[in-house]
């Protein structure tokens, strides 16, 4: 599956907040974030006013590179969310955050979505017991998220486990860290998911 390969930290510069995509550096004084807080390129340090649909625009940015999509992945999945009942943004947010690699992420098993995704889809995950190698799999209630029983899957999840200790997990997942288990045990709402997005300015950029 086709994935960004460019320089990541540029992306949290551009939309001038930590996204926590790279892993163990995001988490640390060498985080670009921490010295060079400013957009890149030559008008980086620039001061500019956004457009109303240069503001529709960055939220749908900043959301689709939070979750490691590219444009088109990204647009299919607002299509998918467009099409259930309820309120579009929130479903659309709904199914980010129930993509296996988020998931994993969330749950503390890898420190950043990108690490997350390369983990999953090297096979160190399974879902209701059997292997999926799937970073973009959508989790329902009840599912079950465990790493696998392999030396060095459980180690990396242990080192991840030992630096997010103090990450707050979602009231809508159940984390038994000693079991490397993670239990999907309702939709998330609203108000569970964190990222700060204005997802109605997404809503409203897709719908021109
Ligand atoms: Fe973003 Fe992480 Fe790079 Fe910092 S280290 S700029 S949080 S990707």
């Amino acid at each position: 599956m086709a994935r960004y390969t460019g320089p990541v930290c540029k992306l949290c510069r551009r939309e001038g907040e930590k996204l926590f995509l790279k892993g163990y550096r995001c988490y640390t004084p060498k985080c670009c974030m921490e010295r060079r807080n400013f957009a890149p390129g030559m008008h980086g340090k620039r001061r500019t006013k956004l457009s109303s649909y240069g503001e529709q625009l960055r939220e749908k940015q900043k959301l689709k590179r939070t979750y490691g999509m590219l444009e088109k992945s990204f647009r299919l999945l607002f299509e998918r969310a467009n099409r259930q009942q309820g309120i579009t943004g929130e479903n659309l947010l709904r199914l980010l955050e129930l993509r296996l690699d988020n998931v994993v992420y969330r749950s503390g098993f890898q420190p950043g979505r990108i690490p997350a995704r390369m983990y999953v889809s090297h096979g160190h995950v399974s879902v209701n017991g059997r292997t999926v190698d799937i970073p973009s799999y959508t989790l329902r209630t009840g599912d079950v998220v465990v790493i696998r029983d392999k030396e060095k899957s459980r180690k990396a999840a242990s080192e991840s486990l030992k630096l997010t200790e103090s990450r707050i997990i979602p009231s809508w997942l159940s984390v038994d860290k000693d079991a490397f288990k993670a239990v999907i045990e309702k939709l998330p709402e609203r108000d569970e998911i964190d990222t700060p997005v204005n997802e109605q300015l997404i809503v409203e950029l897709y719908s021109k």
